[in-house]
């Protein structure tokens, strides 16, 4: 099986790039951003107190996650229900970060994250991919932009008139600052990570560039 991670900080454009490769190579898919999402979208409704570490044990072996993939990408259901948008909101994506630095949290998602790619020829884009997950992968690529940029694609995706650009910076900031810090785990390109800052790039002139370095990666693997 062949793995790809891409890695980045949020905004990076990563979820979308990696979703038009693994279309354009027959891979699938997955973004592990959302399987942090949805515990966090899990501990907010199930009111759990993520100091104490009984209740996040008790939390994550009560939690069901499934992930499908359709034709709308992927999809994540949370005890049988499709919370794929649910989870796509500032909120989330604070609380998501704040769960992200539990022992416990990334040791449960990890050996999901490991079951799916032993199983399929996968991209799978998040912090660590390169790094812990996933450490042997045959092609890592560690993608960037300005955090303006970054900032101002998270602030159109986002699409909600009450939230101004300046507060989506900020968090943003925030965000990379927690996820490059944190004890376990931190967000940092793994050395064999090819790094592509897409800051100069359209969406179209990263994926094309990208689908080449991946080629090519490939095309040495195999002889
Ligand atoms: O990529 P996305 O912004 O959806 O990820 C949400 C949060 O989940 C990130 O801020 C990060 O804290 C965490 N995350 C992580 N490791 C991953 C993927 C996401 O820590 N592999």
């Amino acid at each position: 099986m062949i793995c790809i991670a891409i890695d980045g900080p949020s905004g990076s454009g990563k979820s979308t790039v990696a979703k038009a490769l693994a279309k354009k190579l027959n891979f699938l898919f997955l973004d592990t951003g959302a399987l942090y999402r949805t515990v966090a979208y899990y501990f907010k409704v199930k009111n759990v107190n993520f100091s104490l570490s009984s209740e996040v044990e008790k939390a994550l072996d009560e939690i069901s996650i499934k992930i499908l993939s359709s034709d709308k990408g992927q999809r994540i259901l949370l005890s049988g229900k499709d919370i794929t948008s649910e989870i796509r909101n500032e909120e989330i994506s604070v609380i998501s970060s704040k769960i992200a630095a539990i022992p416990k949290v990334r040791e449960h998602l990890l050996k999901m994250q490991r079951a799916i790619a032993r199983k399929n020829n996968i991209i799978m884009d998040g912090r660590d991919i390169g790094t812990a997950v996933v450490p042997n992968a045959e092609v890592k690529i560690f993608l960037t932009a300005s955090p303006e940029l970054r900032a101002k694609r998270r602030y159109l995706q986002l699409n909600d008139e009450s939230i101004r650009m300046e507060k989506v910076l900020e968090d943003l900031i925030i965000r990379d600052e927690k996820d490059s810090t944190r004890k376990i785990c931190p967000l940092r390109r793994a050395e064999d990570a090819i790094l592509f800052d897409s800051s100069e790039f359209t969406l179209e002139e990263t994926i094309d560039n990208l689908l080449k370095i991946i080629k090519e990666r490939i095309k040495t693997l195999n002889e």
